[in-house]
């Protein structure tokens, strides 16, 4: 689910379009659990949790970008070490010894800050059974390392977020610069199946992001690709922002829509980025049909 280290993002302009990003490191000492990645979106670094070291997930998303042919390192969560491994890094970022590791040595000065911290890694973060509770610790962390204003960003296929100790997490989130970013890659049950490979239905998806946009605005991710050669059909484009209109006429909120193609090495072989032209023409399309802010962003080189 972590799809925030976009190496294609698309021009809003600034030093980040011009940066050249080589390769994206997921491990940082022998962290096992949270790791830094230089983020063309965030505009600068986003530290990543990854509550599912085991690669598990409950959707098998076609352009899924982990690598489930190489075996976890581990596959529990060691929640004190996780913590530690937070702190450790929220001080290495404010000391610059972050800058000093060969992978983030050639970071601009103007990215040298830190962003947000995000939910993300290989799987779906609010499975994790005691979401809450770590999402209590990185909220306490984050203040006693003396980053009281960083965002929190959780990553999700909102398939969970209905739980009530998902809820809990989530309302502390909105207490302390909490933001939501979920996914919504399809407007019809069957691309949305082609596409997410899920047996949970699209309804409970969408019932579920309006639930949470009607408590807070949320950021919708939504990935376009190409599938055996094909780009996804005017008609499909078509039922997406019809549903993104069911949101907003739900009463939801969506404070951005993040549309993106394939970035990295997607799980399937047929699965393909489109081109910047064609990601720009569904964000033409989807502003057409909504009053709600799109951004884009491009396939780049996949690696
Ligand atoms: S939701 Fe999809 S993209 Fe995200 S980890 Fe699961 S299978 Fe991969």
């Amino acid at each position: 689910m972590d799809e925030r280290d976009d190496s294609g993002a698309s021009p809003p302009g600034g030093a980040a379009t011009a940066l050249k990003i080589t390769h994206h490191p997921r491990h940082y000492r022998e962290n096992l659990y949270v790791y830094p990645v230089l983020s063309r979106r965030a505009r600068g670094i986003s530290i990543g949790i990854n509550l599912n070291p085991d690669k598990i997930c409950n959707f098998d998303c076609v352009y899924c970008q982990v690598d489930r042919t190489a075996p976890p390192a581990v596959r529990e969560v060691d929640e004190g070490r996780l913590r530690d491994e937070l702190a450790a890094l929220l001080r290495d970022a404010r000391s610059g010894a972050l800058y000093d590791r060969p992978e983030f040595g050639q970071v601009p000065p103007a990215l040298r800050e830190v962003r947000d911290i995000t939910f993300s890694g290989d799987g779906e973060p609010p499975s994790y059974p005691n979401f809450a509770g770590v999402v209590r610790d990185v909220l306490a962390i984050k203040q006693r390392e003396g980053f009281p204003d960083l965002k929190v960003v959780l990553l999700t296929n909102a398939t969970l977020i209905d739980r009530a100790q998902v809820r809990e997490a989530m309302a502390l989130m909105d207490q302390d610069h909490g933001e939501f970013w979920l996914k919504l890659d399809a407007g019809t049950e069957a691309y949305y199946r082609t596409v997410d490979r899920t047996t949970i239905p699209l309804r409970k998806v969408l019932a579920n992001i309006l639930e949470a946009a009607r408590l807070r605005p949320v950021v919708l991710q939504s990935l376009f690709m190409r599938i055996r050669g094909a780009g996804p059909p005017a008609e499909e484009i078509d039922a997406y922002c019809g549903r993104v209109r069911d949101i907003l006429d739900g009463g939801g909120r969506i404070s951005l829509i993040q549309v993106y193609t394939v970035a990295r090495r997607p799980a399937e072989t047929w699965v393909e980025p489109l081109a910047d032209a064609e990601v720009e023409a569904i964000a033409r399309t989807i502003r057409s049909r909504a009053e709600v802010p799109v951004e884009t962003f491009y396939s780049g080189r996949i690696g």
